[in-house]
């Protein structure tokens, strides 16, 4: 029996890093944190090589670590938690660029140079009004005001995120944007390259951009990049068909009931899959150009899928359950998710193959 399988289009990757590039005059970066969004960061991370990204981002210290084995040396990496002390021998050894969060992490990346006598690569990051992370303007001036308050350091890049950019209209874009360029216009780092925008900044436009964007989701398929191409293609096999009489009951809890004669099939694939267990109405499988609606409730290890009048379905016949007529985001508004988390939920179960053509 065919295992289910995931199928991830690093053309498609290419094309999307393109796509967003070319709607900005700046750099690109990628953000492949949470190993390229759960897509295989040691995959993704040289095809975007290919293509010309120079600068990446992902959030941990052991991410980039990584990222460095895949990608060989050159390429900057950027790590949003910024500098923690049981980070730094990963940081000296992969050449991570830590962006800094707070005076402490600044402190600790003062002390890692003086100790290795060299000078360190970092970046800060500055809260512009999301208030997860970053220095706060007067903690940014307290800390930058001392003569030597970077020395020893190298600062090559300033950055803040944008709460609602995927919210177009939202007031907190604007102002964010102008906090960002306020607090970033301190003398010291007035001329370090700057970065607001990450997907969602890109397609705000101009004014977002400075002189570095972020993306990640778009990369990968996902809104709020409407026109970017789909990666993941998700296939599994059925397994077992039943005819069910009406009145009977399919799966856990007797959710379902059959209101007439019905096929079921059964795939193997659930919960630990990232086929989240909310998905229940409005989830689909598709088989040639056919819907197959999910009947009853979605287990740890199989979904259950009504392929009444399907004259393929089959044991053994793959059906697609993402792809580009149900991409993660239709799959994420079925189970009140997003794309975001449906990428990262896939889980290592399936057999994982890369297309590049
Ligand atoms: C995850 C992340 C990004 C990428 O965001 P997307 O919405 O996936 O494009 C950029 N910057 C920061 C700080 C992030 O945490």
């Amino acid at each position: 029996m065919a295992r289910a399988s995931l199928t991830i289009d690093l053309a498609a990757i290419r094309a999307n890093w393109r796509a967003l590039d070319a709607m900005t005059e700046c750099e690109t970066g990628a953000v492949v944190k949470a190993d390229a969004y759960g897509l295989g960061a040691d995959q993704v991370g040289p095809t975007l090589l290919k293509v010309g990204v120079r600068n990446f981002f992902v959030a941990l210290a052991e991410e980039g670590a990584a990222l460095r084995a895949a990608i060989g040396p050159g390429p900057r990496i950027f790590v949003f938690s910024g500098l923690m002390p049981e980070d730094v021998g990963l940081v000296r050894a992969a050449a991570l660029v830590p962006l800094l969060n707070t005076p402490a992490q600044l402190l600790e990346a003062k002390r890692v140079s003086a100790k290795f006598d060299a000078p360190l690569t970092v970046g800060f990051q500055l809260d512009s009004g999301m208030n997860r992370l970053g220095f706060e303007a007067d903690e940014l001036a307290d800390a930058l005001a001392p003569s030597d308050a970077l020395s020893g350091l190298e600062v090559t890049l300033v950055m803040s995120h944008l709460a609602c950019a995927d919210e177009p209209d939202h007031m907190m874009n604007a102002a964010q944007a102008s906090a960002f360029s306020a607090i970033a216009a301190h003398p010291v780092l007035n001329s370090t390259p700057k970065s607001l925008a990450a997907t969602g900044g890109v397609l705000l436009g101009p004014a977002y951009h400075f002189d570095m964007t972020r993306p990640g989701i778009g990369l990968y398929g996902g809104l709020p990049f409407a026109d970017a191409r789909p990666v993941v293609t998700l296939e599994a096999p059925i397994l077992q068909i039943r005819d069910v009489a009406a009145g009977e009951i399919v799966g856990y809890g007797a959710a379902y009931e059959a209101a007439s004669p019905r096929r079921i099939a059964t795939l193997p694939v659930g919960y630990a899959d990232g086929l989240a267990r909310r998905l229940s109405a409005g989830f689909a499988g598709r088989l040639d150009g056919m819907t197959l609606p999910s009947a009853g409730r979605v287990s740890m290890d199989l979904v259950t899928l009504d392929v009444t009048g399907c004259a393929t379905a089959r044991e053994g016949a793959m059906v697609t359950l993402l792809g580009a007529d149900q991409t993660i985001d239709d799959l994420a508004d079925s189970a009140g998710a997003i794309g975001y988390e449906v990428l990262t939920s896939l889980g290592s179960r399936y057999a994982r193959r890369y297309r590049d053509a």
